[in-house]
């Protein structure tokens, strides 16, 4: 399984987040504009980070591979490349690759000036693996 075939560099491991993910993840800062930084996140299969918020919002651009993104009380959403996430302010959500693929998205913040993330719980084994029955 190729990890990713993505245009953009994937960064070292994600190891100053590796509390908020379940699996491992890499990051790499592609824009360090503090007004607007973005930065280029992948997951290894079966990987996601913990449901969280952000206080300004945020954007993901789906570059390759498979993945999910859950709204809290709302069905997933199964993510593929080219795919756009348009996250409200204060939403509680979660991200990540699908069981089986990588997965690999841009994630833009907006509004940084207001915070930019809370993190709560872990999703659960029974949540993510109860994804790929629905
Ligand atoms: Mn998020």
């Amino acid at each position: 399984m190729s990890k990713t075939n993505s245009l953009f560099i994937r960064g070292e491991e994600n190891t100053a987040y590796s509390q908020y993910f379940s699996g491992k993840s890499y990051l790499a800062m592609l824009a360090g504009n503090p007004d607007c930084p973005v930065s280029n996140v992948t997951f290894e299969p079966g990987c996601r980070n913990n449901w969280h918020t952000h206080q300004g919002g945020q954007i993901l651009l789906c570059l390759s591979g498979r993945g999910w993104y859950q709204e809290e009380g709302k069905p997933a959403r199964e993510l593929h490349p080219g795919d756009v996430v348009d996250i409200p302010a204060d939403v509680k959500h979660w991200h990540g690759a699908a069981k089986d693929s990588w997965f690999e998205h841009i994630a833009i913040a907006v509004r940084p000036d207001k915070g930019i993330c809370t993190w709560m719980e872990p999703v659960s084994d029974e949540q993510y693996n109860a994804l790929e029955k629905e």
